[in-house]
């Protein structure tokens, strides 16, 4: 697939590439890893023993977007309504069979009440991140090889290497990814790498109240994780774009896209 880098962003991303010069050179003999990234973690950790996935409880998410807050304090996200690494959307289903999706600020303050004309048939809310897939659009289209799946089956973007093309932006399906405004790099959801890493847990998955957000190791047979996959009724988000997400929804309906 051809894809053309709009005139406006042309010397953007040019002016990127030359600031990125040095780590594009020493390409020839390195290539971005997960340990550029990880910097500073645990010693210890071998990525090899690891197979990391995340499960969303749709009938537990109650939409007060504690997550989304607690991402963006732990990330360095802006506290903007434009960029997010994860965000929860309020699907509405109403009597005549419509399906109503909102997300204001992300769901970061929570939802308004629904206007009283709506007659509905029920809601739920479903939280969005990356799903980390096994089969990634947003990998193979990167030119410069800056994003990658780890050993532990985590897409990474290494930020020395990333030139801000936007490729990946475009090639991903769900809109998990953006370019950081001010470090113009690629950013997205990463599980908060440095934290697994080091045996805890996401930021949102900590603050979730209601432990809608379940996260785990697909190696570990004994994880909460293997026990929701086993007796949930699971889907992926589009899955026939053949991209194998590893965030994996429980009784999410054909409405969840
Ligand atoms: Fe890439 Fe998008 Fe899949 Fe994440 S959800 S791995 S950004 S294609
Ligand atoms: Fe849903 Fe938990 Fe996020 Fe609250 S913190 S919006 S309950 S996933």
């Amino acid at each position: 697939m051809k894809m053309e880098i709009p005139n406006m962003l042309r010397r953007e991303f040019l002016s990127n590439c030359v600031r990125k010069l040095p780590a594009l050179a020493a390409m020839a003999s390195v290539t971005a890893s997960w340990k550029s990234v990880w910097a500073g973690g645990n010693d210890n950790y071998d990525p090899s023993e690891h197979d990391y996935a995340m499960a969303i409880d749709i009938h537990k998410c109650i939409g007060c977007g504690r997550c989304v807050e607690a991402c963006k304090k732990e990330n360095n996200v802006p506290m903007d309504d434009t960029h997010f690494r994860t965000w929860v959307e309020r699907y509405v289903i109403s009597e005549e069979g419509e399906t109503l999706v909102d997300s204001p600020h992300g769901g970061m303050n929570g939802f308004p009440e629904l206007k009283e004309d709506v007659k509905v048939l029920r809601t739920f809310f479903v939280p969005k991140l990356c799903n980390h897939c096994e089969n990634p659009p947003c990998v193979q289209v990167c030119p410069v090889g800056a994003t990658f799946v780890s050993p532990d089956g985590v897409v990474l973007v290494d930020e020395d290497y990333c030139v801000g093309c936007r490729y990946c932006i475009q090639a991903c399906p769900y809109g998990a990814r953006f370019l950081h405004p001010v470090k113009k790099v690629a950013e997205k959801c990463t599980f908060c790498y440095h934290r697994i890493t080091k045996g805890m847990l996401p930021a949102c998955v900590e603050v979730c109240p209601t432990q809608a957000r379940i996260f785990g190791d697909k190696k570990k047979t004994s994880s909460p994780l293997r026990r929701f996959l086993r007796f949930m009724d699971i889907t992926v988000l589009k899955p026939w774009m053949n991209t194998k997400p590893k965030v994996y929804y429980g009784g999410a309906d054909g409405e969840v896209t």
